[in-house]
């Protein structure tokens, strides 16, 4: 049976300093009462401290998710769920955790609840990434839509100053693709300004700021927005290329999103259908284009702006290359191997975008 169209106005979506606390009544309110709680090995405290919170509807927990989403990760975390009988998922972090209870709600059909604690924007989608054999490879199924979101503004307010910087770019990214999507609407071109808006506002003011919490909550209703955008229309070249540094590099996600944001506006920018989507975005920032725009937003940010910094290799430019450009795909601007090369040689130095 072909899945139906996911639909992200199904989600149940609560924002509020403190409320991952309810997380039991959440669980009842889904008519389940065995949750298995999924975090990344880092994030096991918060574990713990869901399983107090869920007390006697704790099924269990398992703190083994990892970036990119393994299908051996998700094997074992399948075996376990079974094992202890869980009906339900709550997913606890950034996009691994909520990666992993994904893949299992896949195998499983559980429902699931995402509590996030980045900007990565998962939770608001029916994407799954999966890495198996070095290859990243992603699917859309409408059953592995969380049913509920809880955005809590402490559990974000946690999040290391540069982490905040490159994961809040992550989400623009996502708006950003969605402004010259092939199947944006009136709707999706809102939400997307809306989020790069938040962001544009609110990351500057957590990076100064780390506990202020109502900024942080500013800037979770612009990861909501940006992930809904994500969910809704079909992304570009810039997702292709960080999908293909992630899987046959095993790329840091939000860094790579950050450094390369500024480079995929601009190649994309370079088409002047796409300048005139894209202008808002270099308005935000007063700036002429988005690519010099989010370059510079991300400088002033303190996020890395070069690939080499976050460990890519120059020798590897040309297999990078020829990864994101082995599958044609849709880019409102025609993808060659050549100009990924350029764009990437641009991206490994952490030059100006050309535009
Ligand atoms: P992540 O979930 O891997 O988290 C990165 C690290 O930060 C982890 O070690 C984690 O424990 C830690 N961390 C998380 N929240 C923290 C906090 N508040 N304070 C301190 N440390 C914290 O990173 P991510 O960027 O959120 O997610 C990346 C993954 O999500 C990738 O695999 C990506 O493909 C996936 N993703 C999927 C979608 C989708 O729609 N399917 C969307 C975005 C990202």
């Amino acid at each position: 049976m072909p899945p139906v169209p996911p639909d992200v106005n199904r989600q149940r979506v609560r924002f509020g300093t403190g409320i991952r606390r309810e997380i039991s009544a959440e669980v009842a309110g889904l008519g389940k009462n065995h949750a298995l709680v999924i975090t990344t090995p880092g994030k096991s405290r918060l574990a713990r401290e869901f399983a107090e919170y869920l007390g006697s509807k704790t099924a269990g927990t398992c703190s083994r998710a990892i970036m990119h989403t393994p299908v051996s990760v998700t094997g074992e975390a399948l075996e376990y769920a079974r094992s202890v009988n869980a009906d339900c998922l709550v997913a606890a972090g950034g996009g691994s955790a909520i990666g992993l209870a994904k893949a299992v709600a896949l195998h499983t059909g559980l429902p699931q609840i995402a509590v996030p604690t980045t900007y990565a924007g998962s939770e608001a989608t029916a994407n799954l990434g999966q890495t198996e054999n070095g290859v990243k490879t992603t699917l859309k199924d409408s059953r592995i839509l969380p049913r509920t979101i809880l955005y809590d503004s402490e559990l974000v307010a946690t999040l290391p100053g540069p982490m905040s910087a490159t994961s809040g770019m992550n989400a623009m990214a996502h708006a950003v693709e969605g402004l010259y999507a092939r199947d944006r609407s009136p709707e999706t071109t809102e939400l997307a300004l809306r989020g790069l808006r938040a962001f544009a506002e609110g990351l500057p003011a957590v990076l100064e700021t780390p506990r202020d919490l109502a900024a942080r909550e500013n800037t979770q209703r612009g990861a909501w927005a940006c992930g809904a955008v994500l969910g809704r229309v079909g992304m570009a070249l810039h997702h292709k290329l960080c999908h293909a540094l992630g899987g046959a590099f095993d790329m840091p996600h939000a860094q790579t999103h950050a450094v390369i944001l500024p480079h995929a506006a601009a190649y994309n920018e370079a088409e002047p259908e796409v300048a005139g989507l894209l202008a808002p975005v270099a308005g935000l920032f007063g700036a002429k284009t988005a690519g010099g725009a989010l370059h510079d937003f991300a400088r002033a940010l303190g996020a890395p702006l070069s690939l080499r910094e976050i460990g890519l290799g120059e020798d590897d430019l040309p297999r990078a290359a020829d990864v994101a450009s082995r599958n044609p795909y849709w880019n409102p601007r025609p993808v060659t191997r050549d100009g990924i090369l350029a764009l990437l040689e641009d991206a490994w130095e952490g030059r100006q975008p050309r535009n």
